[in-house]
């Protein structure tokens, strides 16, 4: 399968987009803002969003997405995958007629243009040879991870989390892990932060990727903007190569 970064970033700013990760060319993990970095061709490809959690920087694409191809909708509705706590805070707090429509209902209710559709910790959902698994992770509203399999080949995504022993063991359960995209929000010197928002920091995220028993190759997400070096630094010696760490830029492709 291909991977592309469309935003990796804990903010924005030139070049730096937040959230979303895009599978071959028809699947989003997390819509942050890098979505609007796509040409109108290629989001209307999109087809599955599968949401990590309700938080703004995940979810902020889906509105404006929906109602950039509306009228490509009515045939075939944008499907968007999530726990049901976080349809409910979308369906509350963004399609709710205020912030935006509630696309849900529109054209109609009986053929809308946007299906929001729940996911429990969990279920696997499988988009032709891609078969997507929600896992439950450890953030300050109800919140995933994702593990997508395709062809024997196995990639991870953490989405937001700190310390947790559920995404390691079932990671554990699959026979290999080809590629991981985890977040470092916070740099050391913010590890009380980094708990109170449940994040990672560095130090936090080498102690759990000891519970994961593959070495693989591993993507750093989400950190702070400005403090992207240090922050990453801080990684490489915390996980002292025991896996290969990369520092994920938008625009980045992979082959899994
Ligand atoms: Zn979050
Ligand atoms: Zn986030």
């Amino acid at each position: 399968m291909k991977l592309r970064v469309l935003g990796c970033s804990g903010g924005i700013g030139q070049g730096l987009h937040t959230s979303s990760y895009m599978i071959d060319d028809d699947i989003l993990l997390d819509a942050g803002t890098g979505v609007g970095d796509l040409s109108l061709q290629e989001m209307h490809q999109l087809k599955h969003i599968f949401i990590t959690h309700s938080h703004m920087d995940h979810v902020l694409s889906i509105p404006l997405l929906v109602d950039t191809l509306f009228s490509d909708l009515q045939d075939q509705p944008l499907l968007v995958y999530a726990r049901a706590e976080t349809i409910k805070t979308l369906k509350e707090h963004i399609f709710n007629w205020q912030l935006w429509p509630d696309f849900t209902e529109l054209p109609s209710k009986e053929n809308p243009s946007l299906k929001l559709i729940e996911m429990n910790p969990g279920d696997v959902v499988s988009v032709g040879e891609r078969h997507i698994e929600m896992v439950d992770v450890n953030h300050t509203v109800p919140a995933s991870a994702y593990i997508v399999e395709s062809a024997s080949r196995v990639f991870a995504y953490s989405g937001d989390t700190t310390t947790n022993d559920n995404l390691w063991d079932r990671l554990n359960q699959y026979s290999g892990l080809d590629f991981m995209i985890v977040e470092t929000a916070f740099s050391e010197e913010e590890i009380e932060l980094a708990r109170l928002a449940k994040h990672y920091c560095p130090s936090l995220l080498a102690q759990d990727l000891k519970k994961l028993k593959h070495k693989t190759r591993i993507g750093v997400s989400h950190l702070k903007p400005g403090d992207e070096e240090h922050i990453f630094k801080q990684c490489c010696n915390e996980v002292n190569n025991e896996h290969e760490l990369c520092h994920l830029a938008s625009d980045d492709h992979f082959q899994i």
